[in-house]
């Protein structure tokens, strides 16, 4: 993305791209084939300093700005695999950053600081069967007992679901609706925890899974703020996971489209490269200013973010736009490759069915679009 980086946030991508073209791009088929990253990539991105990029430094933290976190997901994407910086994000961004936020002292030494260090994995649990884009109806409830809350419910589509340490879960704690929301650090070796992984479409190095919970005991103590505040903690998060997503598909689309065109430039038909047809020069040239749109809008919504303006417009755009983007990129890209664009063997093939997810998680694109109708009065009354 074209801004002008700090000597820091360059430093940052220059060790980044030299650890992931060394330790993560040679093993991601491994890794997709397993259906998880190893822990040791959490361990290594601790030791580098980089996992825990926004969370407090008194907790082992970076202390730094979402900028560096765009960074660091724009040079995981370089590995060919969606899988990997979705793991590190729902890691260190989404289940962790809560904690961080709203959290005790006791749970941010134990959770946030083990996060940092790459010894814990976390993840956050939101979406139920019953539940997704509506977070509003979740129906998993827990229901105090003493110093602790017994918790029964299901929980689907957990990315980290069958890896992770700890789990940042909503729950029902009190009536029907926005109100009786709350969040809750379960630790996943808590009695009553089942865990199932899905099998996805495409993201396989990104485990997934569907959650059970019957009669599992976690201590009251890891409430995160109070009783029935959870549902305003899930918006406040839903702006930096977008602004992830977003950054996300930018990335993505460029990797696709700089595959496409350097297979443009190599391969021929009919006595000319397919760069030669005027054809694909223009629908490239159309996924080009379509990815730097999708920047702009990113660039835009993360400005006003750190700015601590009001942003859901600018966020619901950026993250709406980027990644239908992706979503176009990518099958425009696969279509210059041909055949070769729908096999596993092919980067550009595998990018492609990694792109499908985008417009679903952390808010789907029906729901951005109903989010920027509601901030520009385009609602009738
Ligand atoms: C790969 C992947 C990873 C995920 N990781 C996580 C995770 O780590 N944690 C977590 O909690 N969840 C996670 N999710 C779940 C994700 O957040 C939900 O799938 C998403 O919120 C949509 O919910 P749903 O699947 O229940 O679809 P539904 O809410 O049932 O929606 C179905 C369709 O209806 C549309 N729709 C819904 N409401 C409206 C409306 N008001 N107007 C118009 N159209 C509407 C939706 O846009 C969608 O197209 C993940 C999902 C995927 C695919």
């Amino acid at each position: 993305m074209d801004r002008e980086w700090t000597d820091e946030q360059n430093l940052l991508r220059r060790t980044l791209r030299d650890y992931v073209a060394k330790n993560v791009t040679p093993n991601v088929l491994d890794w997709e084939a397993a259906g998880e990253v190893p822990r040791s990539l959490f361990a290594d991105l601790a030791e580098l300093g980089v996992l825990g990029l926004r969370l407090s430094p008194e907790y082992g933290g970076g202390g730094q700005d979402f900028w560096f976190t765009a960074v660091l997901i724009d040079e995981l994407m370089r590995c060919g695999s969606i899988g990997v910086p979705v793991a590190v994000m729902a890691h260190a961004e989404f289940a962790t950053m809560l904690i961080d936020r709203y959290g005790g002292p006791g749970l941010r030494e134990t959770y946030v600081r083990g996060a940092a260090e790459g010894r814990l994995i976390g993840s956050l649990g939101v979406s139920e069967p019953d539940a997704g884009s509506d977070v509003s109806a979740l129906r998993t409830r827990a229901v105090r007992d003493g110093g602790d809350y017994v918790i029964n419910g299901s929980k689907l589509y957990i990315s980290n679901g069958t890896i992770a340490d700890y789990i940042t879960l909503a729950v029902r704690t009190g009536e029907p609706g926005a109100h009786g929301v709350s969040m809750i650090v379960v630790p996943a070796d808590s009695p009553g925890l089942r865990r199932r992984r899905l099998k996805k479409l495409g993201t396989h190095a990104s485990d997934t899974a569907e959650l059970f919970f019957e009669d599992c005991r976690v201590p009251a103590a890891n409430l995160l703020g109070a009783e029935n505040q959870g549902f305003g903690m899930i918006m406040s998060g839903f702006e930096g996971e977008r602004l992830v997503l977003s950054v996300m598909a930018c990335s993505l689309a460029r990797l696709m489209f700089e595959e496409a065109r350097n297979w443009g430039q190599q391969r021929r038909a009919f006595g000319r490269k397919l760069l030669g047809f005027q054809v694909w020069q223009h629908r490239l040239a159309d996924v080009l200013t379509r990815i730097e749109a999708a920047e702009a809008l990113t660039l835009r919504g993360i400005d006003r973010y750190l700015a601590g303006r009001p942003a859901q417009s600018e966020i619901s755009m950026a993250k709406l736009f980027a990644t239908e983007t992706a979503r176009m990129a990518a099958s425009e890209c696969a279509q210059i490759f041909g055949g070769l664009g729908y096999m596993e063997e092919c980067l550009m093939g595998r990018l492609h069915r990694d792109a499908l997810a985008m417009t679903i998680g952390a808010g789907s694109s029906e729901i951005m679009r109903g989010l920027i109708a509601r901030a520009n009065d385009l609602v009738a009354s």
